[in-house]
Order: structure tokens, then C-alpha cells, then sequence
């Protein structure tokens, strides 16, 4: 099962990889956004490293709720809401659980992934971070589906994060900042977008 541990691995690889990747991340939003995009990740998710260095909550319920708490608290923008509710919807999924499945990982995502659609009512194409997540989720049921373990699995989803986040690039931005730029939107990588691909990296990193 994935224990609470692994979550945590999970938060802190997002944090290295949104440190690593944040000039890209504010270059990205720079061409279709205000340039705070890479900022306001790093910022909440040192402050998530910051909080489970402090105290690991001891279920992956917990944690993710705690990751979701954080970074409504710390990231302010679209993006700090949207990933804090899907963080803390997905926290909520997996209940009090000490150790979870693989397709309660899924179902814990997709609770995620519809608390974003609820907030921000994106659909996909809307060149948004709905544009890599789902395509994510669809590849990662279908892994559970066809029983490949979770490395595989997410090994998957992580790739279609990828092909998801690069299929903004010819897109028209309908929501957020980048819609104010209508057709001067295509031709960018949506940061949010890209930033979700990373945070599927990040989880194929720990659960490998
Ligand atoms: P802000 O635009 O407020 O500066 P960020 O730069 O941190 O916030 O995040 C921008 C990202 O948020 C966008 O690239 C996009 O992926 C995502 N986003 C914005 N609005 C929405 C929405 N309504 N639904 C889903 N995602 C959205
Ligand atoms: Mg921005
Ligand atoms: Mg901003």
C-alpha cells in the first residue's frame, strides 16, 4: 500500500521540482500572464517542506489535506486555490486511512481534479492545468484498469501530463489571465499546465 511516508516523498519532490523548474515556470506565465507563476509555487510548497519538517501527519489523507491547507494559505493567485482544493479534496477521498491503493490514489485524484473544475470551471482545451490533469487521470484509471503497478502506472500518467501540458501550446486561453490576451495566447505553454506535469513527475518519482 502507500503510506503516509510516500505522500510525503510525493510533497517534497514537488517542492525540489518547482524549485528547480520556477525560472521556467515565471518565463512561461511571463509570455501569457503576470510572471508570478514559478514565485507563487515556490513559496507554498517551501512552506509545505517547511510544515511536514516540522511534523508528518501520519495518513496520506491528513497529509494531502495539510499540502491543500498550506497552499490555500501561502499561494495566492488562480493557481494557490485551485491546486489547495484539489489537494485537500483528494486528502478528503482518501479518508483516515493509514495505507492506500493505487486506485484510491486514482479515485483520490479525480476527486481533485473535479474540485479544480468546480472552482475554476475549466473544461479541457481551455488551456488550463485541466488540460494536463486529465489527460493524466485518464491514463493513470487505465493503468489501475489493466493492473500495472504503480510505478507503471504513474509512470503513465505522468507522460500524458506531459503530452497534455505541450498541447497547450496552440491553444486559446478561455480562462484566467491568459484569456484577456485572446488570440495573443497561442503559441504559449499554459504554466499551470506545465506545472501540473511536473507535480505527476513528482509523484512517479516517489512511488518508484
Ligand atoms: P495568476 O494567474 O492569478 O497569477 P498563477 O500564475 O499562479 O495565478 O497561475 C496561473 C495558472 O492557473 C494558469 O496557467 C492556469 O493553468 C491556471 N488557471 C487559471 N484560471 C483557471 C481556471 N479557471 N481553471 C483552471 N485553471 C486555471
Ligand atoms: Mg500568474
Ligand atoms: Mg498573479
Amino acid at each position: 500500500g502507500l503510506d503516509a511516508a510516500l505522500f510525503a516523498a510525493w510533497a517534497e519532490e514537488i517542492a525540489a521540482a518547482v524549485r528547480a523548474d520556477r525560472d521556467r515556470l515565471t518565463a512561461l506565465d511571463s509570455a501569457i500572464g503576470d510572471a508570478d507563476h514559478g514565485a507563487n509555487l515556490d513559496r507554498g510548497f517551501t512552506a509545505v517542506a517547511e510544515a511536514l519538517a516540522g511534523g508528518r501527519p501520519d495518513t496520506p489523507g491528513a497529509l494531502l489535506s495539510l499540502v491543500g491547507n498550506t497552499l490555500i494559505r501561502k499561494v495566492g493567485g488562480a493557481s494557490g486555490p485551485l491546486y489547495g482544493m484539489a489537494f485537500r479534496e483528494a486528502g478528503k477521498a482518501l479518508g483516515d486511512a493509514p495505507e492506500v491503493s493505487l486506485a484510491d490514489l486514482d479515485a483520490a485524484l479525480a476527486a481533485g481534479l473535479a474540485g479544480i473544475r468546480r472552482l475554476g470551471s475549466a473544461a479541457e482545451g481551455d488551456k488550463t492545468m485541466v488540460d494536463a490533469l486529465a489527460p493524466a487521470l485518464r491514463a493513470l484509471t487505465q493503468a489501475v484498469q489493466e493492473g500495472l503497478a504503480p510505478a507503471e502506472a504513474v509512470g503513465a500518467a505522468a507522460e500524458a501530463a506531459l503530452a497534455g501540458a505541450q498541447a497547450t501550446i496552440p491553444m486559446q486561453a478561455r480562462k484566467g489571465r491568459a484569456s484577456y490576451l485572446g488570440p495573443r495566447s497561442l503559441g504559449h505553454e499554459d504554466p499551470g499546465a506545465a506545472s501540473t506535469a511536473l507535480i505527476v513527475r513528482a509523484l512517479h518519482a516517489a512511488v518508484s
